[in-house]
C-alpha cells in the first residue's frame, strides 16, 4: 500500500492583501507603481504621523519600518 502523504502539498494558501505594503525608513517615499506599463506616473508620497501612507494611484502602503 502507497501512503496518500502527497495530499495537500499543492495548496500552498498564500495570505496575501489587496495591496502590498512596502517597508521604509524615510518619510518620503516615490511610487510608480512598480514601474512599466503596470506602473502610474512617479509621485512622492509623505507618511502621516503614523508612518503610513498610501498610494492613491495603485494602493500600495508605504509603512515605515521601526529603526
Ligand atoms: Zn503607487
Amino acid at each position: 500500500m502507497i501512503p496518500d502523504q502527497d495530499i495537500g502539498i499543492q495548496g500552498d494558501e498564500i495570505k496575501k492583501s489587496s495591496a502590498d505594503v512596502i517597508l521604509t525608513n524615510q518619510s518620503h517615499v516615490a511610487c510608480n507603481g512598480g514601474g512599466g506599463t503596470l506602473g502610474h506616473p512617479q509621485i512622492f508620497l509623505t507618511l502621516d504621523n503614523e508612518g503610513r501612507v498610501t498610494c492613491p494611484y495603485c494602493s500600495r502602503e508605504f509603512v515605515m519600518s521601526a529603526g
